[in-house]
């Protein structure tokens, strides 16, 4: 579980402090707590990471399959949402990154288009995300703490849309907090990952 690098109150007034405590202090320190008591139980997965196991859901053994999907997933999702969000951040992306957006969705704003709506389009708990695939990109959803690597999928920006994410301050108005969210995506973070991956 990574601490996160800002403080609490720094992506204010897009995402509360209240909102940020709760959520890194409860929510997701809850699913790391979980997960490493499921994984205390498993020895014979010790030495693999998460993110094998997330990217081979199959070959975690049956009984503990639906506690790293679930904990697993929770504990690496927020991983990634902490560090694709900084203080003075938002704007656009730039270079290879920007124009492979362009490649795959026409422009930068038909992108955004397709991530609100994925964003919207989550009935119940989950996430949006943007992700590689193949050489491309790629607009997803997936519910609950399910993860793209699940599916062959590498994440490079998430967004929570769960309740716990944005209730304090928005209420019902996901549309809203959405919305606001872009003008703390650290592109700088979505871009490294993208280079490196
Ligand atoms: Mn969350």
């Amino acid at each position: 579980m990574f601490a996160i690098c800002y403080g609490y109150d720094l992506l204010e007034p897009f995402v509360d402090t209240q909102t940020m405590q709760i959520h890194h202090d409860k929510h997701h320190a809850a699913y790391v707590t979980n997960l490493n008591s499921a994984l205390e139980k498993h020895p014979e997965i010790e030495g693999k990471s998460l993110e094998a196991l997330l990217m081979d859901l199959n070959a975690v053994p049956a009984e503990f399959r639906t506690a790293v999907r679930n904990h697993g997933g929770g504990t690496w999702n927020h991983d990634l949402f902490w560090l694709v969000m900084a203080p003075k951040a938002g704007g656009e992306p730039q270079g290879g990154l920007a124009t492979a957006i362009s490649i795959a969705f026409g422009d930068y704003s038909s992108f955004k288009a397709e991530f609100e709506k994925a964003a919207m389009g989550r009935f119940g708990s989950g996430w949006a995300w943007l992700v590689k695939k193949g050489s491309g990109l790629a607009v997803d959803s997936t519910a609950n703490q399910d993860n793209p690597l699940s599916d062959g999928l590498i994440p490079l920006l998430a967004l929570d849309v769960w309740e716990h994410a944005y209730y304090l301050k928005y209420q019902n108005r996901r549309a809203e907090y959405v919305g606001n969210w872009w003008n703390v995506v650290n592109w700088t973070e979505v871009s490294h990952r993208y280079s490196a991956k």
